[in-house]
């Protein structure tokens, strides 16, 4: 028996215009020249929840009704009528489907597949606009009510949790919480599926498996996320890495005809993902989070054609034949005739839990005119005892009040320029805290307050400080090369003028050309954004870099 739970959740929602947009007479026969006309019977189920294919509806006669099913129980999302259509993202994905799509009443409809929906938005600009933006907002409601396939059972104490909720929430996968802490009934839920205290976070995948403490790829399979890429043939390019350089690689690539395969770790995203405002990024003078815009770019991308493995890192790069092959966690390969390195870098970090929760509100990875104007007149802590952190010092110590230059050693001698510390030693503003290590980073919304222990005395010192820079040096996501590419001294990768006829020598560049600027000591392989040495640490620049690699990788393949 089946029970409708919810009212028209959706619909009656802000924006239901634009989350249902009604098409014109002109529109609905523009889509119809992509796909066929089909009838509808009341009842029919038109897409089944979890369905692995998943055409697009436009109704041009009768009704559509868009459920949740969840056990006997059905919740009502929306209903389509004549010039409404159906579908929301992972249809451009190519993901199960999260709802059911069944006739409420009998008449006709415009059926298109995957394949000539992308062929719609990719050509008809008014339609694409119209349909993507209405596929996102529906995607957004759907997170905003939990209305997925996924019930994650969890404790904000635990970071395996944590975990599990950024990966779906930086996956745009709708889910819903029960927070073991506060929620008394749960055990007999926990008991029904024989879960422990020592399986948490659980994860209950499409009302069916159960999941205990799983890793994301784990989560990535049982969701699907991607099971509509083929990973046999040989791509043009195949990105690694899906932070702002690896998506804008991906757009530029995908919407110039090119095969374009990303893998990606994680999330989409990258280190913007984590930021919550990025506000020096050109387009946006009011600022726009990290995850929007990694989730616009995911979109944008995916609408080219451009297909995304989520949870599917880079184990190895083979480098020693052509098409170049890139070996996966899970052993499998896939094939390339170009690659662009795009794993980005990851910042060392002091081992506290909560350091993320401050990111960009209080605690800091670079040192620009935008972070000296948030900390005038106030102290600030800078940790590390290298150049960039001796710089950094001596930049802020011209309009803060006070700079606190924190390390682990005895002293700078033996990491930082001798320039450098004559000027910490003659500014007054500095003060050098040798042998000592942030213990504890406190606040609400922003820090508020800083713990460190002196490591010889080990007293712990508290002080009342909003401002933590940590210098403490940046990891190139390198490690999976294995020696394929020229790194410069620091791990990053060199590329273009940088590499020296040295480099080229040891790395047995067989071609008569230099490399393409980006391009690395392999020839067909490119380096952009962070990984890449002598990058700009912004997002613009990995943009930038990302986006103009797609043309010298043009040159290549008609080399
Ligand atoms: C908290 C924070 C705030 C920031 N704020 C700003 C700001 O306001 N303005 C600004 O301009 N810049 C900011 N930055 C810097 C900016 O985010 C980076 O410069 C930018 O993200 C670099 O992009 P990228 O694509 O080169 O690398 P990343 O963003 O590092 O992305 C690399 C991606 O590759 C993936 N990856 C790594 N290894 C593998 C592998 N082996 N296989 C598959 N995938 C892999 C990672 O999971 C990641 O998603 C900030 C950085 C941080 C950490």
């Amino acid at each position: 028996m089946t029970d409708i739970a919810l009212p028209l959740a959706l619909t009656l929602s802000s924006g239901a215009e634009r989350m249902f947009p009604m098409l014109t007479p002109a529109q609905i026969k523009r889509i119809a020249a992509h796909g066929k006309l089909r009838s509808i019977r009341s009842g029919e189920v038109l897409v089944e929840a979890g369905a692995h294919v998943v055409p697009f509806f436009v109704i041009t006669e009768g009704r559509v009704e868009v459920i949740r099913p969840s056990g006997s129980t059905e919740t009502l999302v929306a209903i389509h009528e004549p010039g409404q259509f159906t579908g929301e993202v992972n249809m451009l994905s190519g993901r199960p489907a999260l709802v059911r799509s069944r006739a409420s009443e009998s008449g006709e409809v415009i059926e298109l597949d995957r394949e000539q929906l992308l062929a719609l938005v990719q050509t008809d600009s008014e339609l694409g606009e119209l349909i993507m933006r209405a596929f996102i907002l529906r995607r957004v409601e759907l997170i905003a009510h939990g209305f997925g396939d996924v019930v994650l059972l969890g404790s904000n104490h635990c970071s395996g949790t944590l975990r599990v909720k950024e990966f779906l929430r930086r996956n745009g996968h709708p889910y819903s919480y029960i927070d073991l802490d506060r929620d008394a009934d749960v055990q007999a839920l926990l008991d029904r599926f024989h879960i422990s205290a020592a399986d948490v976070p659980v994860l209950i995948c499409r009302g069916e498996v159960v999941l205990r403490n799983p890793t994301n790829q784990q989560i990535a399979g049982c969701l699907g996320f991607n099971e509509a890429i083929d990973q046999t043939h040989i791509r043009d390019v195949v990105i690694v890495g899906a932070g702002p350089a690896g998506l804008a690689a991906a757009v530029y690539a995908a919407s110039e005809g090119l095969d374009v395969l990303v893998l990606e770790t994680s999330s989409p995203g990258g280190q913007a993902g984590s930021s919550s405002k990025i506000e020096n990024y050109l387009g946006f003078p009011t600022g726009i989070s990290g995850e929007a815009l990694a989730g616009r770019a995911y979109t944008q991308a995916q609408k080219f054609g451009a297909q995304v493995m989520i949870a599917a890192g880079a184990k190895r790069l083979v480098c020693d034949r052509k098409p170049y092959a890139i070996e996966l966690d899970d052993n499998t390969r896939v094939q390339a005739l170009t690659v662009i390195v795009a794993t980005g870098a990851s910042y060392r970090k002091p081992p506290i839990q909560n350091v993320v929760l401050f990111e960009n509100a209080g605690v800091y990875y670079c040192a620009t005119f935008m972070e000296a104007q948030l900390c005038r007149n106030e102290e600030v802590v800078v940790v590390g005892g290298g150049n960039s952190a001796g710089q950094a010092a001596v930049f802020l110590a011209q309009t803060a009040k006070r700079v606190h230059v924190l390390v682990r050693g005895s002293g700078l001698a033996e990491s930082m320029s001798r320039y450098l510390i004559r000027r910490i030693e003659q500014n007054p503003a500095i003060v050098l805290r040798t042998n000592a290590e942030i213990v504890a980073l406190e606040g609400n919304d922003h820090l508020e307050r800083v713990r460190w222990r002196n490591n010889q005395g080990n007293d712990i010192e508290t002080h009342d400080l909003r401002h933590v820079f940590l210098m403490t040096g940046a990891v190139a996501g390198t490690q999976w090369l294995d020696g394929c590419v020229a790194l410069d001294a620091n791990g990053f990768i060199k590329t273009g003028p940088d590499l020296s006829e040295d480099d080229l020598a040891a790395a047995h560049w067989p071609l008569t050309r230099p490399p393409h600027l980006l391009e690395t000591s392999l020839p067909g392989v490119f380096a952009v954004g962070d990984v890449r040495g002598g990058n700009i640490k912004r997002v613009a620049s990995a943009v930038g870099e990302g986006s103009i690699s797609i043309s010298f990788i043009h040159q290549l393949l008609h080399e």
